[in-house]
């Protein structure tokens, strides 16, 4: 098989021989098989083609003028251009040929003359494919090393992104640690609010129980001391009637002391039973026009109204759903505190009401004495009072009425004051 038929490219070779017997023998001999020769007659000549031009294989005769064979393959094999050139070196029979430095100076064969057509074609051959071989290993070489640069490259760009991706990893393992732990704190704080929540819950009904049985105890309290009251009030009275000229003045004072008592107690049992009576009261709640309430309300304390001069305003009042009588108690209360704790200069006293986002805001102000900041919580308590009753009479049970009423409206009721300025007591309506 030779080139021409393997559809490789023509050969390009270089015969160099100073015989031109020779050099036509062999550049026929060649031509025919396929390929393409060049022929030179000496040494110089065959650098200078080599340089221009570099073949694919060289037949180098040995035995030439100026330039021997070696001394051409030597010069060609310091090229790197021409290094990789195979040389095959010609030698004529009568010539003394030194095979080991042929190989020396880098030739790869060499052809005794006369040769052989067919031994030379062979070797030709054989050293074409066996540099086409080599170019093809270093070809695969270079693109091997490409791939191995190249997939070093994605190596690296891989090293790197996992490390980047370990580093993530440890971020979220951290936040999750810290997230763990603030579900933890949560956790704990949400059964601890739980527990409070619950004893909280406990407490209430609690109270609301103690709540319910201290109304029933009120209740009955005072409604079972209403009749043996009324009895002791009425012996005295009768014993002031009858006896009253074997009596000397001191036993009349004592009498009238009894009698005292028992107005004041029988004041006291009704307040309690007024207390008793908001949170067992089961009547249902209707729309109620508020200006009504307080007129009833004002025409209740208009005694105390006319006998202290004083001026008591209101503005346009909503209607509320509610209980009527227990509102007009609400105001009475309030209005008729502002007369009793009235000051020395002309009492004012002014109702109003605001529409709230989900409420009504109701406020009774006055000018009276007003109420020490410390002392503001307290008398919404049961029996809690400020004064003694020789400065100003009274049971301590109004305003704890008031805020059961307001309570059971759905409401809260508080006090803004300042003392010797006046009160204003504030409560919501649902
Ligand atoms: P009472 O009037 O029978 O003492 P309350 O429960 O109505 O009982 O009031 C409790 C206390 O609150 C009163 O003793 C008084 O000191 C104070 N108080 C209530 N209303 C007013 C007011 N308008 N101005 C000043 N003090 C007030």
């Amino acid at each position: 098989m030779n080139n021409h038929q393997s559809g490789m490219p023509l050969r390009n070779i270089l015969v160099v021989d100073d015989t031109a017997e020779n050099l036509r023998l062999l550049s026929t001999m060649l031509t025919q098989s396929g390929y393409a020769p060049r022929c030179v007659i000496n040494g110089k000549m065959a650098l200078r083609a080599c340089n221009s031009n570099p073949p694919d294989l060289i037949l180098l005769d040995i035995m030439m003028p100026e330039m021997n064979g070696y001394e051409v393959c030597q010069h060609l094999k310091l090229e790197a251009k021409t290094r990789e050139i195979p040389v095959i070196f010609i030698s004529a029979k009568d010539e003394i040929f030194d095979k080991v430095n042929a190989f020396a100076v880098g030739g790869v064969d060499y052809i005794s003359k006369p040769f052989q057509f067919e031994e030379v074609l062979a070797r030709i051959e054989s050293h074409l494919s066996l540099r086409n071989l080599q170019k093809q290993l270093k070809e695969q070489n270079v693109l091997l090393q490409e791939e191995i640069t190249s997939r070093l490259a994605v190596e690296k760009t891989l090293q790197e992104k996992n490390q980047i991706l370990q580093q993530e990893i440890s971020t979220r393992r951290a936040v999750e640690k810290a997230l763990q732990e603030q579900n933890l704190v949560l956790q704990q704080e949400i059964s601890n609010r739980q527990r409070a929540e619950s004893a909280l819950l406990k407490s209430n009904q609690e109270l609301a129980r103690s709540n319910a049985e201290l109304e029933q105890f009120a209740y009955v309290a005072s409604h079972d001391l209403q009749a043996p009251l009324a009895t002791i009030a009425s012996y005295a009275q009768l014993l002031e009637k009858r006896y009253k000229d074997q009596l000397d003045s001191k036993a009349s004072k004592f009498i009238d002391n009894i009698v005292h008592g028992c107005t004041r107690m029988q004041t006291l049992i009704d307040d309690l039973l007024e207390y008793s009576r908001v949170g067992r009261s089961r009547k249902p709640f209707q729309l109620t026009d508020c200006n009504h309430a307080v007129e009833q309300a004002l025409a209740n304390l208009q005694g105390a109204i006319r006998e202290t001069q004083a001026v008591v305003t209101y503005s346009e009042l909503p209607a509320v759903m509610g209980d009527i009588s227990q509102l007009v108690q609400l105001f009475q209360n309030l209005v008729g505190n502002s007369i009793k704790y009235r000051h020395d200069v002309p009492l004012v006293v002014h109702i109003t009401a605001c529409k709230q986002e989900k409420d009504w805001l109701f406020s009774v102000s006055d000018n009276g004495i007003g109420i020490a900041t410390q002392h503001q919580a307290r008398i919404f308590q049961i029996f809690q009072r400020l004064h003694t009753q020789k400065e100003y009479s009274g049971t301590g049970i109004g305003l704890a009425i008031c805020q059961k009423i307001v309570e059971r409206h759905g409401g809260y009721i508080w006090v803004e004051s300042k003392p010797g300025q006046g009160s204003t007591f504030y409560f919501t309506v649902a």
